[in-house]
């Protein structure tokens, strides 16, 4: 293994998160007041109470703010909104994110909508979604952000070079496809629909997996010297943490790879404290 074409996001969370919290020094010279984030927890899926302790240690590294309202799986509907509309009005909070998934009795896309385009941290308001699909400065949803920055900040060229992005989701395949597109990129998106899928994957300079089928990916999807990245968070059957493609086959003809575990994820991450230092700014330059 040739760890030097790795392109490591555990590495590259640390630059951002060191940023960050120079940042936020400035800001709270500046204001008097820190970035504040609020994440509402409903029920207690193991997985979600992971995810939220991550990033409740996340905000406290850079020195934002972060608040933990824990929600019973049993809330209904109206009461979460009411709680999201509390959130919105609250002045020293700039950042919202309400973890997915939500109890079957509560309609995400309702709660998403709610929450206030400018403290969308998560990117996924429709407004952001829009906005990003026209063009225009946005919140933008954290992992697609996350993959571009490790693509430039790992020196890889984008404009004009040929993208495939397997998966077409509102988090991940659709959003990165685009932005892909607005660093000039040729996109091409397949999903589970997508004829002979190795055929378009084995164009790719750029290869994006986001389907969450573990090692889907193999060596013959994969052009030699093509830059890949993993988005999938899959388990083996021995219980481990993997990714879409199959690291072992494809990294000997990879210039550049993402490992799973420490690649897409931790830029995630990292991504969500960078919207809430970005909500903040705005909310203070506005007054
Ligand atoms: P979704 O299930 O929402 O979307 C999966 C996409 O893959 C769909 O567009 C689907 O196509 C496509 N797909 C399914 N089967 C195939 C196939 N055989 N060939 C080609 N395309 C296929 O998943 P997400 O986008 O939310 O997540 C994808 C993966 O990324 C998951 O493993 C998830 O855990 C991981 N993830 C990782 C993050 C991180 O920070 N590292 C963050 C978010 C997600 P169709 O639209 O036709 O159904």
């Amino acid at each position: 293994m040739e760890q030097g074409k790795w392109i490591d996001g555990k590495v590259l969370a640390k630059e951002i998160k060191g940023e960050l919290a120079k940042e936020v020094a400035v800001l709270a010279e500046e204001t008097g007041e820190r970035p504040g984030l609020a994440v509402i927890l409903v029920g207690n899926d193991p997985a979600s109470e992971t995810y939220v302790r991550g990033k409740v240690r996340d905000c406290e590294e850079v020195g934002i703010r972060s608040q933990l309202i824990r929600k019973p799986d049993t809330i209904e509907e109206d009461e979460l909104l009411s709680e999201v509309q509390r959130l919105n009005e609250d002045p020293a909070i700039h950042g919202i994110l309400v973890q997915l998934p939500l109890p079957d009795q509560i309609n995400p896309d309702r709660v998403i909508s709610e929450i206030r385009p400018d403290k969308d941290v998560d990117g996924f308001h429709p407004l952001n979604a829009g906005r990003l699909a026209t063009g225009l400065d946005s919140l933008l949803p954290c992992t697609p952000h996350g993959i571009l920055q490790m693509l430039k900040r790992s020196g890889v060229s984008i404009a004009g070079k040929h993208a495939v992005v397997v998966g077409r989701s509102n988090i991940v395949g659709k959003p990165v496809s685009l932005l892909l597109q607005r660093e000039n990129a040729t996109v091409t998106m397949c999903h589970s629909r997508t004829e002979d899928l190795a055929h378009h994957t084995r164009q790719a300079d750029i290869l994006v997996a986001a389907v969450g089928r573990l090692h889907m990916i193999t060596r013959q999807h994969v052009r030699e010297g093509a830059v890949v990245i993993d988005v999938g968070m899959n388990r083996t059957p021995e219980g481990k943490l993997a990714g879409d493609v199959d690291f072992d086959a494809v990294e000997p003809i990879a210039s550049r790879i993402t490992p799973v575990p420490g690649g897409v994820g931790p830029m995630t991450r990292a991504m969500l404290l960078y919207n809430t230092v970005k909500a903040a700014r705005t909310f203070f330059t506005k007054g």
